[in-house]
Formats: structure tokens, sequence, C-alpha cells
């Protein structure tokens, strides 16, 4: 590749990286007097960044060594590959009008003003207008990005690059339809909920100590990240030998920092696991934020609620908190840890209840953006598929419609990620079992070694070659699916509750 494109890729990667650290501390250790001066900075940094995407020149060198340009023969495949990112990240870019950038960013400042007054005031009215004018941007960003008549395709392609509505709707839709009774069924079982949850105190300062344990166990590398506190856990790379997790302590609930953790773990796992040949280069990125959940999810769920994974780590979290789990053995806290419950806040869910709540968000924002739904109408919509889906009604809207942030800043198109996460994940983790028979026995023994080789092969070290359904077909044989999920489902709560679901 020419010398030039190269510099301008590592350029635009180095950017990213400030502007990823600038906000990571922003989120976590920014003294508060200093967030006016902290949004300049960003804002600045973040225009330097767009100015370089959008450069004509580095439209013409990447026309020139794209498919069927004079240089694109002398490029390696994963030089064609960088390209290929590249080229469409600048597309995006370039077609969105700065007006409209400027008036998104209006709106979206607009709109996180209105639904903090609207949840602080309990009235969804107050949000309202805020939400409709975010609605008209999206639809205008929409048709500026190019779609076949569906716009929400648009939006969706900011984070589930090749994703479709098309491919997407018939999977959320059945899945929507097996989780439905599978829920009925479990909820009406009527399980006490778990003792050692209720209200037992847990030393945060131990907690740490056991989140920093988990990580070293899952083989997070502490000397290319780090970990702090925050209150909403997030991951945010700097760079591959630079991945930054945080977690939120709770002294009456440790499953935030304990699964916290090790879902943070899993997005920093993906980061770490990048080719050194890709560093600085747009290949050392995730093809869709589905894929990246994946992992989060692989490794707080698919391992950490699993039976074996404690079978090594249980005495250890029982010497950490002597009394609260005093009278818990490892399958009571294995059954408490996969409790089973309808609830109303999304965060909050279990992995079988968890799609439905996606589902939700997914058929009301297709709907608004496609003017099938008006906004007004948004709020008894939420509660009325809340009935229907979860056989449970929000007492008001802070605890149904006005919940997520998402909306608050229009954001469209992200909810189906996080179901598209757990799809994959399930799969993933069903081919990782057929190619390491012992997989179960090594996590018993506290050995993730094979686990995390197996996902560095197969997955992180290709970064961004292929978008990401492909790359789960080339690893699993097939693509989106949600058969591997529901049974993972099936077996493991049939197990855990006694009955065939
Ligand atoms: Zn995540």
């Amino acid at each position: 590749m020419d010398s030039w494109l190269r510099a301008r890729m590592h350029e635009l990667n180095d950017l990213n990286s400030v502007i990823n650290l600038a906000s990571w501390d922003r989120e976590v250790y920014l003294p508060s007097k200093a967030a006016t001066a902290r949004a300049q900075q960003l804002a600045t940094v973040q225009s330097l960044h767009h100015e370089r995407l959008v450069d004509p020149r580095l439209g013409e060198a990447l026309a020139r060594a794209g498919e069927g340009g004079p240089d694109a023969q002398a490029l390696t495949p994963d030089e064609r590959a960088m390209v290929r990112v590249l080229t469409r990240e600048r597309d995006r870019a370039v077609r969105l009008p700065a007006r409209l950038v400027t008036a998104l960013a209006e709106a979206q400042g607009e709109g996180l003003t209105a639904w903090r007054e609207a949840r602080s005031t309990r009235r969804f009215e107050r949000f309202q207008p805020a939400l409709e004018k975010l609605l008209a941007l999206r639809r205008e960003q929409a048709d500026a990005q190019g779609h076949d008549g569906e716009r929400y395709d648009a939006l969706l392609e900011g984070f589930e690059p090749g994703m479709r509505v098309k491919r997407l709707t018939p999977v959320l839709t059945a899945l929507r339809d097996a989780l439905i009774p599978m829920v009925a069924t479990l909820g009406g079982l009527k399980r006490p909920f778990p003792a050692f949850l209720s209200g037992r105190t847990y030393d945060t300062a131990q907690q740490w100590q056991f989140t920093m344990r988990l990580l070293k166990a899952v083989g997070f590398d502490l000397e290319a990240g780090r970990q702090d506190v925050s209150i909403h856990p997030f991951t945010n790379s700097v760079h591959a030998q630079d991945v930054r997790l945080t977690t939120r302590l709770d002294a009456t609930w440790p499953p935030a920092a304990l699964f916290g953790t090790l879902h943070e773990a899993g997005h920093g796992l993906y980061e770490q696991g990048f080719s050194e040949e890709h560093h600085r280069t747009p290949l050392a990125s995730v093809p869709s934020m589905g894929l990246h959940e994946s992992q989060s999810r692989l490794w707080e769920n698919l391992v950490g609620r699993g039976r074996a994974f404690w079978v090594s780590h249980f005495p250890a979290l029982k010497d950490a908190f002597p009394q609260a789990l005093a009278d818990v053995d490892l399958d009571g806290f294995h059954a408490g840890i996969n409790h089973v419950v309808p609830s109303l806040i999304r965060v909050e869910a279990d992995e079988v209840t968890y799609n439905l709540h996606i589902a939700l968000r997914y058929e009301l924002e297709l709907a608004m953006l496609r003017d099938e739904l008006p906004v007004s109408e948004l709020p008894s919509a939420w509660n009325e598929r809340m009935r229907r889906y979860l056989g449970i009604t929000p007492p008001d809207d802070t605890q149904g419609v006005l919940q997520d942030i998402h909306w608050a800043w229009g954001e469209l198109g992200y909810f189906p990620t996080y179901s598209l996460g757990n799809l994959y994940a399930a799969s993933l983790y069903a081919a990782a079992n057929r190619a390491l028979p012992s997989l179960e026995a090594d996590l018993a023994r506290g050995d993730t070694s094979s686990l995390l080789g197996w996902l560095r092969t197969n997955l992180h070290s290709h970064g961004f070659r292929l978008p990401a359904e492909e790359r789960v077909r080339a690893i699993t044989g097939e693509g989106l699916t949600d058969k591997d999920f529901l049974a993972y489902l099936r077996g493991k709560y049939g197990a855990l509750y006694g009955i065939k679901l």
C-alpha cells in the first residue's frame, strides 16, 4: 500500500485513540469544573478527525486502491480489507451534510434535557416534542446516507454493518415468540428470590479485589489495560494495548460488580486480541456492535453464569464474604445468579427475559421511524407490549418508556445489537464446545485459556476482515440464528428448574 495512504490510516486511528482516551477520562476522573474545557477539547479533536476523513485527497487515494482501481492489484488481502472498511466509513461521513450534523447535536442536547425533566416529573409529554424532532432528523440522516426504501437500515448500518431489517425482523420475531411461553412458564413457578441477594451486605473493597481476581482468571491483560469504577460500567479502547474497563460496586448487589466486570472483560478481551499487524489500521476494530456484545455476553453469561466457572471460583468468593454467603453452597449460588423473573427494567433483566425487552424496543422504534406509530402513542404501545410479552405493566413511564437513555438522544438502530450479541454468543459458544470437548472441565479447573485461545484464533485476531454475520458463518457454519441460544436456554433452565421447556 502507498505510504501516504497508510500514514493517513495511522493518523485517523491515532486521532480516534485520543478521542477515546479523553472520553474515558471524562467519565471516570474528570474534575467537575473541567467539563466545559473537555467538551471543547473533544469537539476540536473530533472536527480534526472529520476533516481528515472527508479530505478529497483521501477519497482519491481510496478510489485508486479500491476494487477495480489502478492500485488495487498490488495490495494484500488485508490491505484490500483496510481500504474497504475505511471507504465505507468515509462514504457515510461524506454523505452527512454539516448542517445536519449540527442540527442533530443540538437536538440531542435538547432531547437529553427534556428526557431528564420528563423523568423527574414523570410526564412523558415533556419529552414528546424533542423525540419527534429527533425522529425527523434521523429520517433526514437515513435519506442522506442512503437506503433501499427502509430508512431503519441506514441507521442500523451505523452499528451493525451489513445487517438489514428484512434479515433481522424474522429472527427477532421468532425469538420473541419462543421466549414468551418460556418466560410465562418459568415466571409461573414463582420461585422465591434468592435470600443471599436480598439486602445482605458485601464489603465493596472485597468486591473490588474479587473483580480483579476475575479479570486475571479470564486472561484480561492488566499490562495492556486497566479497570476503574464508574456508575454505568463501560469499555473504552484506546488501543489494543490500552483497553480501559469500568465496573460498579454496590454493597447490597454484588452481581453488579461480578457480572459487570465479566461483561466488560469480554469486550476488553476482544479489543486486546487484535493482530499486531492490524494495529493503527481500520482492521483493528470490531465488525459490529452485535459481535462486540457477543463477547461480553459470552463471558458474562455463557461462562460467568455457568456452574463450571464457579466450581473453581465459588470457594474464593465464600472466603471473601464469609457472613453473607454462610448459608449458601455452590448449587444455591448457581441457582440464585440465574433466577428468572419478568421485570420492568431492561438492564436488570435475566438472560431469559432480556431479549423480550429488546424485541419491544426494536418493534417500537422501527414503527416510529416508518411513521406508523405517532410518538404520542408510544407510552401506551410500550405498556401494551410489556403486558403481552412479560405479563407486567409499568406503574409509571420512568419504569417504562423513559427508562433508557438511547431514545433521549435519538439513538435508533442500536437496541437490536444487544439481541444479536446474545444470539451470536450462544452460537459461538456452541462451536467452541464442539471444538474443545474438554471446555467445561477446563473451566471447572479455573482454566479459561483454551476458550480464550480459540476465540483469539477464530474471532479476535481477524478484526474487521469480514462483516459480522460472515465472520460468524465462517466459524460456526451458520450465520445469524436463534437455534443455539434457545437450545442453551432450554438445556440450562430446564435443568435448573427441573422442568421441560
Ligand atoms: Zn456490552
